[in-house]
């Protein structure tokens, strides 16, 4: 049995934010609770307060595993791993493998790449072979343990057809959750404007891709009354449209990435494909839209859409090289950065965006620190990550040598600086 440790406990299911002795040991790899003592009459400690943060195990809806058919990027056992250093118990997979996960053994199958934690729930194709033209089998996809249903990496740009996956969902009772980029107005955009867009000519990316796509979605999620999941917005526009529809009750969802919230298209450093995703980075001004919609709750969830790709395809820079980088193992120390130490975000409700919030998307239980569950075990204070903390296949990542704020850890490692023993926190 491992010794208690002396933590800040930020339960969001119970509304706790409190400090207390914690026991926390490795079973099957992964950190799980197995006792708490809150300490008498502790009110909300400081954030310089040097002891370990104590979350339920996070939840990312949005993960790319490479497997099958992109395995020298990224494994589903090197997903995983990168998870696990990241303090998530649970991922969604997304279904844009090769071939794409439209049928029911494809779903079994990424199931399957997971026994314990940290677990996979994974998303299946909204239409067969992510081409936009036919409803997959959703049934058939919820029946093998489909949690939820996307094309991600491609819109579902036919009205119609979006409109049908839409109706199906709702009545199986699962979210849709929709990559709102129309590809006839992104058409070869790569970035917003900045100073790296205009010293390498790169071609923009025209808001109205994402937002006419976000309207289109709220619009139809509106007229059949199903839940749509807005994935990885990334500008005002946006979010000022999501916040519209929720205030007249559109059952709309959103996230947005750590690198969105963090990084801004000013901060590219030059024609580096490590800095391309899809969407691209917003504007500093699109970053504070973001911050600001993740405080008033427009924007529910956090979600790293961690997409691996190995270095050749990142080598052609930002014309040809891939879209995405990676982020489980930097998500916490990036949205920290971005929300609590930058925006101020109170930490609970921080820590309620990777674990009550997205398990509300999907409409599952919400994670609870209760003895027997994974948590995730953060050590604050800044970090600049290197790439040798990475567990993932792939490095493409802008966040590697910035200074982040927060860690997350496995038991054993050495506490916060001037918190070796409990009795320091007891004051
Ligand atoms: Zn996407």
């Amino acid at each position: 049995m491992s010794r208690p440790l002396p933590v800040r406990l930020l339960d969001p299911a119970t509304s706790r934010d409190l400090m207390g002795l914690a026991t926390v040991e490795v079973r099957d790899d992964f950190a799980v609770l197995v006792g708490f003592e809150p300490l008498p009459e502790s009110p909300s400690p400081a954030l310089s307060t040097p002891v370990f943060w104590l979350l339920p195990g996070l939840i990312d809806l949005h993960v790319h595993f490479r497997e099958p058919g992109g395995e020298a990027s990224e494994t589903i056992a090197t997903g995983l791993a990168a998870a696990r250093a990241g303090g998530f118990a649970t991922v969604v997979t997304m279904p844009n493998t090769n071939p794409p996960v439209d049928t029911p053994d494809g779903v079994r199958r990424q199931r399957a790449g997971s026994s314990g934690y940290p677990r996979i729930l994974p998303s299946a194709c909204c239409t067969v072979g992510r081409a936009g033209r036919v409803v997959a089998p959703l049934a058939a996809l919820r029946e093998a343990g489909a949690v939820a249903f996307t094309d991600d990496g491609a819109m579902v740009a036919d009205d119609a057809v979006m409109e049908a996956v839409l109706r199906e969902a709702a009545r199986l009772g699962l979210v849709v959750m929709d990559h709102a980029v129309v590809p006839t107005i992104a058409r070869d955009g790569v970035v917003r404007d900045g100073p790296a867009a205009r010293a390498h000519a790169l071609p923009l990316f025209p808001d109205e891709a994402e937002v006419a796509a976000v309207e289109r979605d709220l619009r139809l999620a509106e007229k059949t009354g199903a839940r749509i999941h807005l994935q990885h917005l990334s500008c005002r526009g946006s979010v000022e449209a999501v916040r519209r529809a929720k205030a007249r009750g559109v059952r709309a969802t959103c996230e947005a990435t750590p690198h969105h919230l963090l990084l801004a298209s000013e901060d590219i450093p030059g024609d580096d494909a490590d800095w391309k995703m899809n969407p691209p980075l917003g504007t500093r001004a699109d970053v504070a839209a973001l911050r600001e919609a993740v405080l008033d709750g427009t924007i529910d969830c956090f979600a790293t859409d961690h997409a691996p790709h190995m270095a050749a395809l990142k080598a052609p820079g930002f014309v040809g090289g891939a879209f995405g980088v990676v982020g489980l193992e930097t998500a916490v120390g990036a949205t920290l950065q971005a929300m609590v130490v930058e925006a101020g975000m109170a930490p609970l409700d921080w820590a309620a965006r990777w674990t009550t919030a997205p398990a509300r998307t999907l409409g599952i239980a919400p994670p609870r620190l209760e003895p027997g569950a994974p948590v995730c075990l953060v050590r604050p204070g800044p970090w600049t990550p290197q790439a040798s903390d990475l567990r993932s296949r792939s490095h493409n990542s802008p966040m590697l040598g910035r200074t982040l704020w927060g860690r997350p850890v496995r038991p054993g490692t050495r506490p916060p600086s001037s918190c070796r023993a409990a009795d320091s926190c007891r004051r």
